[in-house]
């Protein structure tokens, strides 16, 4: 029998939660982001979950290339643009859209306009309104529009910004209200269609933000972006994977024990704990705090010491049926459909959803579950 650790992917939970993102903002497109491989489910996948997507966000061409081989006809968004003039190629090939971010991408198209006068790109224009990585400032901003529009091969120019703060705790000014201005006032003499809001602004700010096009990421994965003020079931959202393992082992300890690298859990009386076939090996974090909550048989029970790696501890003091082979879910789904957010979890290592399902390590196998 191989190792007992799994990823489970719920197609059901991705298409259930891009549901969700169509429902809090009717009138736009959505836009599936499948960045990191699908925050780490697998585009292949995760693909057909994502049927109903008015189109897809990434990184890097060869995602691009993948979802073509896929079959998916649909518009693909380059998020971060061209990292090289070459990529014109695969990008006019592949009919992918990208971000325009910089002049120097400018100058880029305007050259290659003499290398495939043919070729023609539909570009996201992005305004850096206040998240300072990427995009034009507001005083630069017309300029490069006006240029895009002017050039023979860009067909169509979306204006996008992206937020900083749509997950934050306050509402209203402090959350997308800030930028927002900033955009809507970069953008006032400029008719082209939108693109800014990311799951956070989908869920919390659909009111406030007008935008053609969604950019979902973390919700579709069903996580909160916004945790811990705001949980899934907040936001009516299913998880899109279980990380699911078993108990291998079953110890008796007794007070003043210790479980663990580094000694650092003392018992305070005697315990039965589980040994979990699990470890930063597998992408759980070796930070994870003692208290951090796990499913035993669908039952919650508590993390014990240090995290290996390959291995971590769990408390089953109270829960006297639990056995070797006893299903443990370290986030996710239990197979009797109890649900421990991944959110939950994160919190235990000092982390976000985010990281820890782009964590999980090659050497887990994945299922894929209907
Ligand atoms: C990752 C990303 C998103 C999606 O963000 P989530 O918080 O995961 O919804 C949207 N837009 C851009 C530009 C991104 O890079």
């Amino acid at each position: 029998m191989p190792r007992p650790i799994c990823a489970v992917i719920h197609r059901s939970a991705l298409a259930h939660n891009l549901k969700v993102a169509r429902a809090a903002m009717p009138d736009s497109q959505v836009y599936a982001i499948v960045k990191a491989d699908a925050y780490g489910h697998g585009i292949e996948r995760v693909y057909p979950a994502f049927a109903a997507a008015d189109g897809f966000g990434f990184l890097d061409l060869a995602e691009g290339i993948r979802l073509r081989a896929l079959g998916c006809t649909k518009p693909l968004l380059l998020l971060e643009g061209i990292f090289a003039l070459e990529d014109l190629f695969m990008c006019a090939k592949y009919r992918l859209a990208f971000t325009v971010h910089s002049q120097h991408q400018i100058e880029w198209l305007k050259t290659f306009l003499k290398i495939q006068p043919e070729a023609r790109f539909d570009v996201f224009i992005k305004i850096n309104t206040g998240m300072n990585r990427l995009g034009f400032t507001p005083e630069d901003y017309q300029q490069a529009f006006t240029q895009l529009n002017q050039f023979r091969n860009v067909q169509s120019i979306t204006q996008m910004t992206h937020f900083s703060d749509a997950d934050g705790q306050r509402l209203g000014q402090e959350g997308v209200l800030h930028q927002y201005q900033v955009f809507r006032q970069a953008t006032s003499s400029i008719q082209a269609p939108v693109s800014l809001s990311n799951s956070a602004a989908i869920l919390r700010h659909a009111g406030r933000v007008h935008s053609d096009i969604v950019r979902s990421g973390i919700m579709l994965y069903g996580s909160s972006p916004s945790f811990p003020y705001q949980t899934i079931q907040d936001f009516n959202l299913k998880p899109a994977m279980t990380l699911r393992s078993e108990v291998i082992a079953i110890q008796q300890i007794q007070a003043g024990q210790s479980v663990g690298y580094g000694s650092t859990f003392i018992a305070k009386e005697s315990m039965r704990i589980g040994v979990v076939a699990c470890g930063y090996a597998d992408g759980y974090q070796r930070i994870t705090q003692t208290g951090t909550p796990v499913l035993v048989d669908s039952q919650r029970a508590q993390t014990i010491g240090r995290v290996s790696m390959d291995m971590l501890v769990v408390d089953l003091t109270h829960l006297p049926q639990a056995k070797i082979g006893s299903e443990v879910t370290l986030w996710g789904m239990s197979s009797q459909g109890v649900v421990l957010s991944i959110d939950e979890v994160a919190q235990g290592s000092g982390t976000l959803g985010y990281e820890l399902m782009c964590g999980v390590t090659a050497r887990v196998p994945f299922e894929i579950e209907n």
